[in-house]
């Protein structure tokens, strides 16, 4: 996957408070072009395997039970500058710190139930792109 692509996840508490709709419209409004997208719901192991990187912090098992609570929006989006850009987008971890026009400062309910993923790095972007999509899902 090319460095001007990240990969986002809207989480199971902006699906449930119904926010989908708005959320997919703040990331278009901004710039990103959607190269693929599904509705999905993660078993317990692809969650616990998502967010290996988390397991020994105390937070994880929550964060596991939370993201396979409901239906998530998995999405792989392009602009210059994607991953970078899109963490802007959404904010801070927080809704408390999360600065005045994000996504997270408007849906996002807590820390942990806090709307929208955004990958860290490009090599994350890659392998969380890859990991939830197939070749032929990914539009050219
Ligand atoms: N999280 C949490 N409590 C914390 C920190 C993080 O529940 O103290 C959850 C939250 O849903 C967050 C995810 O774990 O989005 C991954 O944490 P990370 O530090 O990577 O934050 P992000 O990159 O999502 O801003
Ligand atoms: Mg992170």
């Amino acid at each position: 996957m090319a460095t001007n692509r990240t990969f986002t996840m809207l989480k199971p508490d902006a699906l449930e408070n119904g926010h989908t709709g708005k959320i997919i419209d703040m990331i278009i409004q901004a710039g990103f072009q959607i190269k693929a997208m599904k509705l999905t719901q993660l078993t317990t192991e692809q969650a616990q395997k998502f967010y290996e990187v988390h397991a020994e912090r105390p937070f994880y098992g929550e964060l596991v039970e939370y993201m396979t609570s409901g239906p998530i929006v998995a999405a792989i989006l392009e602009k210059d500058n994607a991953v970078a850009d899109f963490r802007t987008l959404i904010g801070a971890t927080d809704p408390a710190d999360a600065a005045e026009g994000t996504i997270r400062r408007y849906y996002a309910e807590s820390k942990g139930r806090n709307a929208v993923h955004g990958s860290d790095s490009d090599e994350n972007a890659a392998i969380e792109g890859e990991f939830h999509f197939s070749a032929s899902e990914i539009v050219g």
